[in-house]
């Protein structure tokens, strides 16, 4: 995994006029991310409220445009200290889902996080990737998403999700999911019951990987330390 940059930190724009908004949480990479994520925070409820959910988290979430190589329109992912919402930045050809959606998608998973329903493990070559995530984890981002969704936004996949959601309900259109997440199961990874959870996460440490979760292993959680610097 490549190191993140962390190029400045632009927040007094939201800690004048949202005093709910915390400094010590969620940071910008840069001015324009910064611009972009208030448009929509302003004019989207859901954007707000979860906004204001991460930023009232102990931990810390960086929010950044990517770069034009990346594949993906949007991500969530960390490495082992903070929590990266990363946005494929709009240029002028085609740019298939507006940032509210990617937005909305990306941040229902880091409030998965943040609820211990879904974490990261580090492999032994450093690299970090999701754990106990299943289909139902996208299905609800997904369905998230399509609460700030316009109409240019339903062309591609949120469309057909929407209308197998529509038409079969949550689990037909988790179920179709699978064609976009082929390596996901329908198979709760995050049931309510702690229990398996608990078994999924030993289960990593046993075979040496460190685990980043919310939930249920706090001693296993690395902590801040020098490497942060790295950012
Ligand atoms: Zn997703």
């Amino acid at each position: 995994m490549k190191p993140k940059m962390l190029l400045s930190l632009f927040v007094l724009t939201f800690v004048t006029t949202k005093p709910e908004f915390s400094l010590a949480v969620v940071k910008f990479a840069d001015e324009r991310i910064e611009e972009d994520i208030q448009r929509i925070y302003d004019r989207f409820p859901l954007i707000k409220k979860q906004f204001d959910k991460l930023s009232s988290s102990e931990l810390t979430y960086v929010i950044q445009y990517g770069h034009d190589e990346e594949q993906c329109d949007a991500i969530f992912e960390t490495d082992g200290h903070n929590l990266f919402l990363t946005f494929r930045q709009p240029k002028g050809y085609l740019y298939l889902y507006s940032l509210q959606v990617c937005f909305a998608h990306e941040a229902t998973h880091a409030l998965q996080f943040e609820r211990g329903q879904i974490g990261f493990y580090q492999n032994k070559d450093g690299d970090w990737s999701a754990v106990n995530i299943d289909l139902w984890d996208e299905a609800e981002a997904f369905k998230t998403s399509l609460e700030v969704a316009g109409p240019t936004d339903l062309v591609g996949d949120l469309g057909i999700f929407k209308r197998k959601y529509e038409t079969g309900g949550l689990e037909k259109a988790a179920q179709w999911l699978s064609c976009l997440y082929p390596t996901l199961s329908l198979e709760r990874k995050n049931n309510p019951d702690v229990t398996n959870i608990e078994i999924a996460n030993r289960l990593f440490i046993k075979k040496g990987y460190k685990l980043f979760c919310e939930a249920y292993q706090p001693s296993e959680i690395p902590q801040q330390g020098n490497e942060i610097s790295n950012l």
